[in-house]
């Protein structure tokens, strides 16, 4: 059977259901890199300059832990995947920068997605991916299908369960994961810095054991994410505006007891996007916000330490119902 490769890093924790479901459909056997440790880092950084932005470096090294271990692996070069609005340029040549820097990658199996192009192209680019595993296009077509319908379940699972992609990913329900009337903070950025939990030093785990409920971008509708950034910068432009702009803007009116945006260092949209949130939160003084920048050499003492003096200071507003810090 072919092996297909998926990285764990980047678009995975968005896409990944969907991805897995057409390949499947299409006889093969998907192989996922492993959760990201401290050598998949170190590899993938060696690899690449060093002002290259800290979750592209992880994605270099979640390739190399696959090279040997399947026939293909898959890289999109995702553009746009809504009406002039488009990604970060990192995303544009990752096949391109891929190919440049791990040359004895396996062959990469590469779509170009921009649906300012049209329907047509985006089924025309679909074929033409699918036909590397099957010469039949309605087999193609029907695989396509499958594949959007296991993306739509996934949204709607986390959703409807409010479950964040790695919970939904591995099939957590809703009651195993929080409890009735529990505080909750808001995590605010883009999915490979908020569930990899190399990069973010287990921001997750630590909140919930310090009796947190977290809640997360995926959990929003499509419309709370809307209207959210409509309020706060009018017509999007960036792909990621939801997860950082929407999110952030919903959850500081939403009555979390705080929100922590999760930036990468280096990361040009991020800086704009989420001084946007923090300019937010500052003209609000309704929901304690601390901004956290991730990079390669942050340390986990720096992470706890700061993430210690933000309980504490919602633990301080509580007890004395006085005005935000930000
Ligand atoms: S949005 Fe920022 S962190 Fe993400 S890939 Fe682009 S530069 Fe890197």
């Amino acid at each position: 059977m072919v092996k297909v490769g998926i990285p764990r890093a980047l678009l995975y924790y968005q896409y990944y259901p969907m991805w897995k479901t057409f390949f499947e459909e299409l006889g093969a056997e998907v192989v996922v890199s492993p959760p990201t440790t401290q050598a998949t880092l170190s590899a993938g950084s060696s690899r690449v300059v060093a002002d290259t932005c800290l979750p592209v470096k992880i994605f270099c090294g979640h390739v190399l832990a696959l090279v040997d271990k399947c026939d293909y692996i898959f890289i999109p070069a995702l553009r746009s995947v809504k009406s002039k609005i488009y990604n970060c340029s990192k995303f544009l040549g990752l096949p391109d920068m891929t190919r440049a820097v791990i040359p004895e990658c396996p062959p990469i199996l590469d779509i170009d997605i921009d649906i300012n192009k049209g329907k047509r192209r985006l089924y025309q680019a679909i074929y033409v991916l699918g036909r590397h595993l099957s010469r039949s296009p309605l087999k193609v077509r029907k695989a396509a299908l499958a594949a959007w319908q296991a993306h739509r379940e996934y949204k709607e699972l986390m959703v409807n369960e409010s479950l964040a992609p790695p919970q939904a990913i591995a099939g957590v329900t809703a009651e195993k994961h929080s409890t009735p009337n529990q505080a909750s903070i808001a995590l605010v950025g883009h999915p490979y810095l908020l569930y990899d939990e190399l990069i973010n030093h287990r921001l997750t785990h630590r909140l919930e054991q310090a009796g947190y409920r977290v809640l997360t971008p995926e959990m929003l509708t499509a419309e709370q994410l809307e209207t959210a950034i409509t309020r706060l910068t009018g017509q999007p432009y960036w792909t990621y505006e939801e997860e950082v702009v929407g999110s952030g803007g919903h959850y500081l009116e939403s009555g979390v007891e705080g929100a922590i945006g999760v930036i990468a260092f280096g990361c040009g949209p991020d800086s704009l996007m989420m001084d946007m949130v923090q300019r937010q939160a500052i003209r609000l003084k309704t929901t304690p916000f601390m901004s956290l920048t991730l990079e390669e050499h942050s340390a986990e003492a720096g992470v706890v330490t700061r993430l210690e003096a933000f309980l504490d200071m919602i633990q301080r507003k509580k007890r004395r119902g006085a005005e935000v810090c930000v």
